[in-house]
């Protein structure tokens, strides 16, 4: 039985005994740069060195949504560079993967090619394609039956949460159901407090490469993270506002606006941007007045104001002197009004001739899977 009465070691130490226990699986850390996924891959690395075996392979997964707030966009992208060559300086041979989700599952692709409102709490579609699929696509890849991911959850963020780990026999180890192959969920974090998580970060040496001070400041007015995998453990994305500067999610972005105060002022033509599409989302005259299924209710962005949209993002892009849209994404966003307009003309000709109201709602319904 072990007497550890540091939260901190303790994770350390079940860390230790789980990686001696599984030395020939792949060890995958799920990384998001957040404040919970810092801490798991610190304690990870503690446990490595403490635990004297060799793992035959480990894998730091970061999924890149394109649309990452820009400040935690450079800051991940530098600390990735750096631990890259810190890894290999120590002689740890950790490969590190960047995802990005298929062109069409991107955020703009999304909004302006298919004319997605942007996410609200009761249609949040981009979780899944911008950070969940890439995932658990990459991990099906792999040998699921010998594969162990390290996630930086926690109990006690939600009832609902800490039931759904009260059903396992052992609190760090979880069992991922997917269809393509079930795999074993491990938590270094899964007790510790966020200032036990804040005492992980600043208190372990390993990677260097994790710049801490950046992290504390990043975090001023965030309130959580989007999640990578879709655990029943996993928090939901309500809160989770550490992530995208386009996300619309919550009312404000409070995160960006701390950003903006503590001197991040280049983020305000974002910032801005974000209130707007917020704002134009809730316009009716804005959208078609069907369904892509064909019955009445909001439907997408009309042509026009996708077009709207994209000027906008044209005029951000001259702004800020960033890539917002590259031109992959460019080509498929024009192949997708193409295909709506068709449709639209159709819907509209099959209208005018008579035709059966389930006749039209196919042609609309044809529409809503095509290109995706
Ligand atoms: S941060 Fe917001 S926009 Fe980004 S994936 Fe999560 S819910 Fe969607």
């Amino acid at each position: 039985m072990l007497l550890i009465n540091d939260p901190v070691l303790l994770s350390i130490e079940m860390t230790t005994e789980a990686l001696r226990a599984r030395s020939t699986a792949h060890w995958i850390i799920a990384f998001s740069g957040g404040k919970d996924s810092s801490a798991a891959l610190k304690i990870f690395l503690a446990a490595y060195r403490r635990a004297g075996v060799r793992l035959s392979r480990i894998t730091l997964l970061y999924c890149d949504t394109g649309v990452e707030n820009p400040v935690l966009d450079a800051y991940v992208k530098e600390f990735l560079r750096k631990a890259e060559q810190e890894f290999a300086e120590l002689g740890l041979s950790i490969n590190i993967e960047l995802l990005k989700a298929p062109i069409p599952d991107r955020f703009f692709v999304r909004i302006i090619g298919r004319g997605y409102p942007p996410p609200t709490n009761s249609f949040r579609w981009c979780t899944t394609g911008l950070r969940i699929k890439p995932v658990s696509e990459f991990i099906a890849k792999q040998n699921p039956n010998n594969t162990v991911v390290v996630l930086g959850l926690r109990q006690s963020e939600s009832r609902q949460r800490d039931r759904a780990l009260a059903l396992s026999p052992n609190l760090y180890w979880q069992k991922q159901r997917e269809g393509k192959g079930d795999y074993d969920l491990f938590l270094p974090i899964v007790e510790l407090s966020v200032p036990e998580v804040w005492d992980a970060i600043f208190g372990l040496s390993l990677p260097k490469a994790l710049n801490k001070s950046a992290l504390e400041t990043l975090y001023r007015g965030a309130s959580g993270e989007c999640p990578v995998i879709k655990a029943p453990t996993a928090p939901p994305c309500t809160s989770g506002r550490f992530g995208c500067w386009t996300c619309t999610v919550v009312r404000k972005d409070k995160s960006a606006s701390e950003l903006i105060k503590s001197g991040h002022f280049h983020l305000e033509p974002f910032l801005t941007f974000r209130d707007w599409l917020a704002e134009f989302r809730n316009d009716p005259i804005n959208r078609w007045h069907t369904r892509r299924n064909g019955r009445a209710g909001l439907g997408p962005f009309t042509i026009n104001a996708r077009k709207e949209i994209l000027r906008r993002v044209d005029a951000l892009e001259d702004s800020t002197r960033t890539t917002i849209i590259d031109t992959e994404e460019r080509g498929v966003i024009a192949a997708l009004w193409t295909m709506d307009n068709f449709a639209r003309l159709a819907f509209r000709r099959q209208s005018d001739l008579g035709a059966s109201k389930s006749d039209s709602d196919a042609i609309l319904g044809n529409l809503s899977t095509a290109g995706t």
